[in-house]
């Protein structure tokens, strides 16, 4: 399956995003958008970025810019396409999470509806429901389209989920997206993981893990084992930072 992911906003120009408790949005999407790549292309999917770097700057007028992105979903005949936001209004009070379809009734909103549990889930944010919006880039890609509004900047609550939590926003969206369109890889997902992790923490070597795999009698089963024991560890390293 092939996915745009859009990410909202410009860091310069007529497309700059919302400000909040000292986020700038076109940062936080740029994040979460580039986390969710990631774990798409690690689940063997292809990705279209309509921002391909940070700075990428789609267009001279907010409109040009608009219209880029779902061009650029267009032309590359995407099956998907994922804009990400951040949400901002006056009253500080407003939070939570929203995603947004231009049209009740169709793939998009049983996307979205998958999107918005799981962020809700993960994050613990207010559950706003998903919307119908005459948005530009929902109205003009051919493809199901949805856009999601993570949480509040302009709420101090919410603006601190952002910025210490992006990837729990980028890996609940992922988690959405792999539900509704059926992919299915989470155990091929977390053993690359724990893996990789374990060799970045010098718990053992590339060497180490072939020689395991290769010659004991149930490899498979005893990684599984070893997966979930460094699951918890990576959770608890994790948690002891955010403590810190
Ligand atoms: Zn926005």
């Amino acid at each position: 399956m092939k996915f745009c992911i859009d990410a909202g906003h410009c860091s310069a120009g007529e497309d700059t995003g919302a400000q909040g408790n000292g986020l700038l949005e076109q940062d936080i999407t740029w994040l979460v958008s580039d986390k969710l790549r990631s774990l798409l292309e690690v689940a063997g999917q292809s990705v279209v970025m309509t921002r391909e770097y940070k700075d990428h700057i789609l267009g001279k007028t907010e409109e040009e810019s608009l219209n880029r992105r779902s061009r650029i979903c267009n032309d590359a005949k995407c099956d998907w396409f994922i804009s990400i936001h951040g949400n901002s209004v006056k009253n500080p009070a407003s939070h939570g999470t929203e995603v947004l379809v231009y049209a009740f009734g169709g793939q998009a909103e049983k996307l979205a509806d998958t999107v918005q549990n799981e962020i809700v889930v993960k994050l613990g944010t207010y559950d706003r429901g998903v919307k119908e919006k005459n948005c530009s880039v929902l109205r003009k890609t051919n493809c199901p389209a949805i856009l999601v509004e993570t949480a509040f900047l302009s709420n101090e609550a919410d603006s601190l989920l952002l910025r210490y939590q992006h990837s729990d926003f980028a890996e609940a969206i992922f988690k959405g997206i792999c539900k509704h369109c059926g992919i299915k890889v989470q155990e091929r997902y977390s053993y690359h993981n724990t893996v990789n992790q374990m060799i970045l923490d010098g718990v053992t070597s590339v060497e180490n893990m072939q020689y395991w795999e290769q010659n004991l009698d149930d490899g498979t089963k005893l990684m599984k084992n070893v997966c979930t024991i460094i699951e918890r560890y990576q959770e608890l390293l994790k948690e002891s930072k955010k403590v810190r």
